[in-house]
């Protein structure tokens, strides 16, 4: 086969890269026409196409995970089904749904047909929202809300300090004064935290009483009882107990320190709040759940107890 020139490579590799994705992104938006997988986004409240990427899930992270097909399908259609319009994923639009649910317009309890509506209600800009770590397709539309508090958690960094501009904190000890939220947003987060028992009780703390948190973490099926993947040692090591990271790669990203089974509600409840679950409990087909912790009426600042949510045997 003929060696094909440098300067050649540099003209073609660009442009097998745009037809690739062209391709690819065709592809997609065929595939979701042809099975029906078009509809109003509660995110963004536009009508299109949900894309969905099987390349989400890896083959070498389902391997490493232990995933069977169908719950790598079912974790992709999680991870994916972007709304064509704002990119919101599956877990992202579900979480929407859920504020929605949550927090219906005015007298009449129905729901605005989309975050993106909803943030315009004069009775919801005046909810303060605490959003740890960016939910995306989310974002963008709760960052019309006057009383958005969005911050990122940065390794290394002074909790309540700014880097480029945005807040960083730490869920294990936030800046935030006692009772300055009613709503607190998490996705995929509270799994990276090493002192699960040290981030609920400052959710709660922060949380007015009658406030939520609402948020999505894995919970695969079949796992009973949540269990730690990892372990923060006094040292500041961490020593793994087995697969820990869960981004796209698998041998990459932020180490996952528990693994939650389906005791979750349980645990949430013991660490003060009442907890209901959206779309059920974890199936083969359906991983895409949303939880709705309230923190209850009248709740001192102080926690119920710890949750012994990370069993050290
Ligand atoms: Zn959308």
């Amino acid at each position: 086969m003929p060696r094909i020139p440098r300067w050649l490579k540099v003209w073609l590799v660009p442009i097998w890269n745009r037809t690739h994705r062209v391709v690819g992104r065709t592809r997609q938006f065929a595939t979701a026409i042809l099975q029906g997988r078009c509809e109003w986004c509660s995110a963004c409240g536009r009508f299109g196409p949900m894309l969905y990427q099987a390349r989400v899930v890896p083959p070498r992270l389902a391997e490493l995970w232990g995933l069977t097909p169908q719950r790598t399908k079912a974790l992709a259609r999680r991870e994916s089904c972007n709304c064509a319009w704002c990119g919101a994923k599956l877990r992202a639009r579900r979480i929407a749904r859920v504020l929605l649910d949550t927090y219906p317009v005015g007298d009449s309890l129905e729901r605005a047909p989309s975050v993106a509506a909803w943030v315009r209600r004069p009775e919801f800009r005046r909810l303060r929202v605490a959003e740890f770590n960016v939910i995306e397709g989310l974002h963008d539309v709760l960052l019309a809300l006057p009383g958005l508090a969005y911050s990122e958690y940065q390794e290394g960094v002074e909790p309540g300090s700014m880097v480029d501009q945005v807040r960083c904190e730490n869920l294990t000890r936030l800046t935030y004064p006692d009772e300055s939220f009613d709503l607190v947003l998490t996705s995929e987060t509270l799994e990276h935290v090493p002192d699960l028992d040290a981030a609920l009780r400052e959710i709660r703390r922060i949380l007015v009483p009658g406030g939520r948190h609402i948020f999505t973490v894995p919970v695969l099926p079949g796992v009973p009882k949540t269990y730690a993947r990892a372990d923060l040692m006094p040292d500041g090591t961490i020593v793994a107990r087995g697969p820990m990271i869960h981004h796209p790669g698998g041998d990459h990203g932020y180490p996952v320190f528990t693994e939650f089974g389906a005791d979750l509600p349980d645990l949430l409840k013991k660490a003060g709040f009442e907890t209901t679950v959206s779309w059920g409990d974890s199936t083969e087909e359906d991983l895409a759940q949303v939880f709705i912790s309230r923190k209850p009426d009248g709740a001192s600042i102080a926690t119920a107890g710890l949750t012994h949510s990370r069993p050290l045997g």
